[in-house]
């Protein structure tokens, strides 16, 4: 019995959620009288398998392949399954991103597993493990118990902390991917890069995001907003309302329904601070709340405060900071 943690990788880096989620799966082992493994899939993937060392798995399985260079669900899957029976797995974790929640999904059914989709925590309870995931559009938390042998849990990136590195103690097992191309049905024909250079927003340490308050001119509303994420070199995030009202897409959402953050700096400008966003962002190291009516709830949770027109206060912070930074 253990739980095992696959550690998603893009062309030899591992994304960061992955270790959050090792993290706190090393809780839940100490806790459950168990031990976390980690796997890594992909072609050569030593470089990944003694970070995750260095993150405290106790054992960490890879599963090494050309046919692995690139996730593909099939084969993928096929050394999930692989990593469970060697590791004698109870639990499976991903993180939850696209590719995280298709093979955790994939990973339950196949193996008759109960699945917790997106989750924001992970707990022992009464020796159980329990999932927590809103629902509902987040208007509900519930609370998930697992009744099958195999929990599968993919956890929301910023839900845990990033763990501590160490030097590790841990092992590296090789897995036989023995796999035949041929008989991988899917099949990588081209690759088109979606990235526009933007820094993502769950990565970033300073996020600017625009609400509601740019509604008299969203185009220079949000244009004063990339402004100062270039000079900041911050991701730009917004409302949801600012989302609904179609002046941004929702990729950039931060709340409840958009993506969790935990900057070491949250700019929030023409943001009233309503729950539903707080939760998003709540964490940040230090809040900057710009909005013209003293009275808004984000006041209550900002760092600093400044009461004026993001139209007049935004560009004065662009240059302040060109000026400083340089
Ligand atoms: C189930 C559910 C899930 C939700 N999920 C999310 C979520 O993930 N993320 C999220 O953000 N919201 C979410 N919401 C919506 C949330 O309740 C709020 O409606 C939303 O956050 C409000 O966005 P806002 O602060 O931009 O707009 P408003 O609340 O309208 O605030 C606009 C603010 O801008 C200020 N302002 C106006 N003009 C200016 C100016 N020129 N200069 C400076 N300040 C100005 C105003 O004083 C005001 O405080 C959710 C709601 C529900 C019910």
């Amino acid at each position: 019995m253990s739980i095992l943690v696959w550690i998603e990788q893009n062309d030899g880096a591992a994304v960061s959620s992955c270790w959050e989620v090792l993290g706190r799966a090393q809780t839940l082992a100490a806790e459950m009288g168990t031990s976390a493994a980690a796997l890594v899939i992909g072609e050569n993937v030593d470089a990944i398998a003694q970070e995750a060392l260095g993150y405290g798995a106790a054992t960490v399985y890879t599963a090494s392949s050309p046919a692995l260079a690139q996730y593909r669900l099939q084969p993928y899957a096929v050394a999930v399954a692989q990593a469970l029976d060697a590791a004698g797995a109870t639990v499976f974790l991903t993180n939850a991103t696209l590719r995280g929640g298709v093979l955790a999904a994939t990973v339950a059914c196949s193996r008759g597993g109960g699945i917790a989709a997106n989750v924001s925590d992970l707990r022992v309870e009464g020796g159980r493990l329990t999932a927590t995931r809103a629902v509902y559009s987040g208007n509900i938390l519930a609370d998930i118990t697992f009744a099958s042998e195999l929990a599968v849990a993919s956890v929301r990136p910023r839900s845990f902390p990033m763990p501590e590195v160490g030097a590790g103690s841990g092992t590296v097992q090789p897995l036989s991917a023995g796999l035949d191309e041929a008989s991988i049905r899917e099949k990588i024909t081209d690759f088109r890069a979606a990235d526009t250079g933007e820094i993502s927003l769950t990565d970033a340490k300073i996020i600017v995001s625009g609400g509601r308050g740019v509604a008299a001119d969203p185009a220079k509303g949000f244009a004063l907003v990339g402004a100062l994420t270039d000079v900041l070199g911050a991701a730009m995030g917004a409302s949801r309302a600012a989302v609904d009202a179609g002046f941004i897409p929702y990729k950039h959402q931060v709340g409840q329904t958009g993506k969790t953050v935990k900057p070491d700096l949250y700019i929030a400008a023409g943001i009233s601070g309503a729950i539903q966003h707080l939760a998003g962002m709540g964490n940040s190291k230090v809040i900057v709340a710009v909005n013209k009516d003293r009275e808004a709830p984000i006041f209550e949770k900002a760092t600093y405060g400044i009461v004026d027109d993001l139209f007049a206060v935004l560009p004065a912070l662009t240059e302040e900071f060109k000026k400083r930074l340089g």
